[in-house]
């Protein structure tokens, strides 16, 4: 089985790639991000106590993305692999992925990250903010608050990876075939 992990600043586009890559590569795709927000929609006890954290531009507790990540590598059957897409996003869970990976003789494939600079994470969350109507898009304090967890929660996983020689930095300005094209080019070697 691949487990890559798929890295970036907010806005970098994980999402706009991911579901080519799934296909592709006979993935299952698991966006923390999107299985929080389905929670916050159902109007779940986990959902509640998401929403005042997520809303104010703050992360989740890790043990709550680690279990749901835990229930989809258990649940899903028939997939060449997974694409980790908001997972992890601490060093903690960095570690406790390794861990879950371990237990089943697996390991990481490769983190593949996304980069595009802060200028350009401004203004993709301000498009987004008005086609998907997100609450953490739509106040720029809180689109501030989350590029600062970025930095300082978020990017210190590069290293880690880096150390653990599984880091791939793809450019992710240009068209969005452009940056298929360099991910793919990438993927085709594992
Ligand atoms: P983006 O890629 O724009 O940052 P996501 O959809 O991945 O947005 O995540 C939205 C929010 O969900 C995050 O700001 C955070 O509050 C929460 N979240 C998602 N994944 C995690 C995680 N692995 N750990 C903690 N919080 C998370």
């Amino acid at each position: 089985m691949k487990y890559y992990i798929l890295f970036g600043p907010p806005g970098a586009g994980k999402g706009t790639q991911a579901g080519a890559m799934a296909e592709r590569y006979n993935l299952c795709h698991i966006s923390t991000g999107e299985l929080l927000r389905s929670e916050i929609a159902a109007g779940t006890e986990l959902g509640k106590q998401a929403k005042t954290l997520i809303d104010a531009g703050n992360l989740v507790p890790d043990e709550v993305v680690e279990s749901m990540i835990e229930a989809k590598f258990r649940s899903t059957k028939g997939v060449d692999g997974f694409l980790l897409d908001g997972f992890p996003r601490t060093i903690a869970q960095a570690k406790v992925l390794d861990e879950m990976l371990e237990k089943h003789g697996e390991s990481v494939t490769a983190c593949l990250s996304i980069m595009i600079p802060d200028a350009m994470v401004h203004e993709r969350i301000s498009h987004r903010a008005a086609i998907e109507g997100r609450a953490d898009d739509a106040r720029p304090e809180i689109v501030e608050n989350r590029i600062r967890t970025y930095h300082a929660k978020t990017e210190p996983i590069i290293r880690y990876y880096k150390d653990a020689e599984k880091y791939c930095e793809i450019d992710g300005t240009g068209s969005i075939t452009e940056v298929h094209d360099r991910i793919f080019h990438l993927m085709d070697r594992f």
